[in-house]
């Protein structure tokens, strides 16, 4: 395999997997952005046939501690595109970050391998046309994050059944229960704790904001081809439930477990098989009570803008995931506050020039024209 972002959360948590079944898996590319010290000591214990840095300034520290253990060395975002077709890899896990997972991920279907996707954003971008390659090429794509997976192995064995509606669920994060006058002045400190999950920054944000949910809303449409309307949140404050899927008869099937996403990295690389696991197991008397409520989109605004960019179609979601990426960022830097961000997102999608039926050209295009009038607006907000 080849696993994009290996220096991350999901990366790291994925070398677990592989080295619980040594026997079964093999990597052959890892692949990071700047964490060379960390990159170079997982090529050390798993010695793939090439690793990819993505900092260029990081290039000769990785290249003189790996090439002498015969390990290739490349840097730069053309390198980790062309990385993922070679012909030893079966299955490409995309754990990287943001946007970027878009073109590695477009090369590594165009080269008939099967993807294992962490990277939801990509979905969100162009989940149409990833869709529609995917299945001109007669690639899976096997969902890692925890609700997706969830559906799938709740779709286990329906595959001929229509479904009635997928419900997603979520933790609602730090702030679940908050009102705006409290997010006004929340800190990145305090939106950096999650409650049950412990995550790149991003998504940690991503989480505190329900823009999470929202991407995630998207990313279920494109990956199981249900409707807008079909997708429900329900906002599930103990992870236990990961998601559910509610049949024409009126029956739900719900997958359950500790909120531990090596469960789900390792039903994707071992569909349709289950292999033992040692991670911890569920315990009911830990959990007297699960409880389920109704997300607040007056107050988390981002869910409603996911939905609103998922109805609207064409380059509306890419938009929507370019703003958030800035926001996010400036939010982590102290340039905006916490509401702020919905705010701009919003102002985002207003001025960008909607396009109906976009080419590949065009999401390029969206994503690099978004950034630039996200940071304009940012800057008008702090004028
Ligand atoms: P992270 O920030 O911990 O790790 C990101 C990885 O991507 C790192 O290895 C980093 O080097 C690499 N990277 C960052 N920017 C890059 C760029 N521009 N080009 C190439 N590589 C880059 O993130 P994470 O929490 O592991 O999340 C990774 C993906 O998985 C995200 O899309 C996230 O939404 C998704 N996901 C994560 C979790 C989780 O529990 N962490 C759960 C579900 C889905
Ligand atoms: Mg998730």
């Amino acid at each position: 395999m080849a696993l994009l972002g290996s220096t991350g959360s999901i990366g790291v948590q994925t070398l677990e997997v592989i080295k619980s079944h040594s026997d079964r898996f093999e990597v052959e590319v890892l692949t990071a952005q700047s964490n060379a010290e960390l990159l170079i000591r997982q090529a050390l214990d798993f010695t793939p046939n090439a690793v990819v840095i993505g900092n260029e300034d990081k290039y000769d520290m990785v290249k003189d501690a790996l090439q002498p253990q015969g390990v290739k060395v490349y840097t730069g975002m053309s390198a980790l595109a062309q990385i993922v077709e070679m012909d030893t890899i079966d299955v490409v896990l995309t754990a990287l970050v943001g946007y970027a997972g878009l073109i590695p991920t477009i090369h590594a279907i165009n080269a008939g391998k099967n993807i294992a996707l962490a990277n939801k954003e990509t979905l969100v971008v162009a989940g149409e046309l990833i869709t529609k390659l995917a299945s001109s090429k007669g690639v899976n794509i096997y969902p890692v994050d925890s609700e997706h997976s969830a559906i799938f192995q709740c779709l286990v064995g329906e595959f001929h059944n229509p479904i009635e509606k997928l419900i997603l669920t979520a933790s609602g994060g730090p702030f679940r229960g908050k009102d705006r006058e409290f997010l006004k002045t929340v800190t990145k400190e305090q939106a950096l704790k999650h409650p049950n999950w412990d995550m790149g920054a991003k998504i940690t944000i991503d989480s505190a904001s329900l823009m999470n949910k929202g991407l995630e809303v998207i990313e279920a449409k494109w990956l199981f081809g249900v409707e807008p309307s079909q997708i429900e949140v329900v906002v599930h404050p103990q992870s236990i439930v990961h998601s559910l899927v509610q049949f024409e008869d009126g029956s739900i099937k719900a997958q359950l477990g500790l909120p531990d996403m090596r469960i789900p990295i390792q039903f994707a690389l071992t569909y349709p098989e289950r292999f033992p696991s040692n991670f911890p197991r569920f315990d009911f008397a830990q959990y007297p009570s699960l409880n389920f409520e109704k997300p607040d989109l007056e107050t988390f605004r981002n869910l409603q803008l996911a939905y609103d960019a998922l109805e609207r179609g064409g380059n509306a979601a890419c938009v929507l995931n370019a703003a958030n990426e800035i926001v996010v960022d400036a939010f982590l830097k102290d340039k905006v506050g916490f509401l702020e961000m919905s705010d701009i997102i919003n102002e985002t999608l207003n001025d960008v020039n909607f396009v109906k039926q976009p080419s590949l050209e065009d999401f390029i295009e969206t994503d690099k024209i978004s950034r630039i009038i996200a940071i304009e607006l940012i800057n008008k907000h702090n004028k």
